[in-house]
């Protein structure tokens, strides 16, 4: 799911330079997410950047867009085609837990 911003937003600005995304930016009264860009942070971190340190936790899930971690991992790598990431291995990381949970036989096995 994509995270949206509610009215209980006081514009402190912490949340919109954390976004890897560039999801967030100022509405016209309050920010704004762009669920087209959110991803949950899928793919740079493990928690949402901007709903761990908003000062009044005013940043749920938003239930209009519901998305698995697979559609969320997909959204990561149609917003960073190449793969490149300036917050470190999070793609690589994000792509060998996807790897791992739907290869069911190691492939090292087949060397010899
Ligand atoms: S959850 Fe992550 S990707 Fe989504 S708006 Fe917040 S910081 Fe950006
Ligand atoms: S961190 Fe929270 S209160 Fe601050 S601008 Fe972002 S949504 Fe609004």
């Amino acid at each position: 799911m994509a995270l949206w911003i509610t009215d209980e937003c006081i514009n402190c600005d912490v949340c919109e330079p954390l976004c890897p995304n560039e999801a967030i930016s100022m509405g016209a009264e309050i920010y704004e997410i762009d669920a087209a860009r959110c991803t949950e942070c899928v793919g740079h971190f493990d928690e949402p950047q901007c709903a761990s340190l908003c000062p009044v936790s005013c940043i749920p899930v938003n239930p209009s867009h519901v998305e698995t971690q697979a559609q969320l991992l997909e959204k990561y790598r149609r917003l960073h085609p190449a793969g490149a990431t300036s917050h470190g291995g999070g793609a690589d990381a994000a792509a060998s837990r996807e790897a791992a949970s739907s290869a069911p036989v190691s492939s090292a096995q087949a060397a010899g």
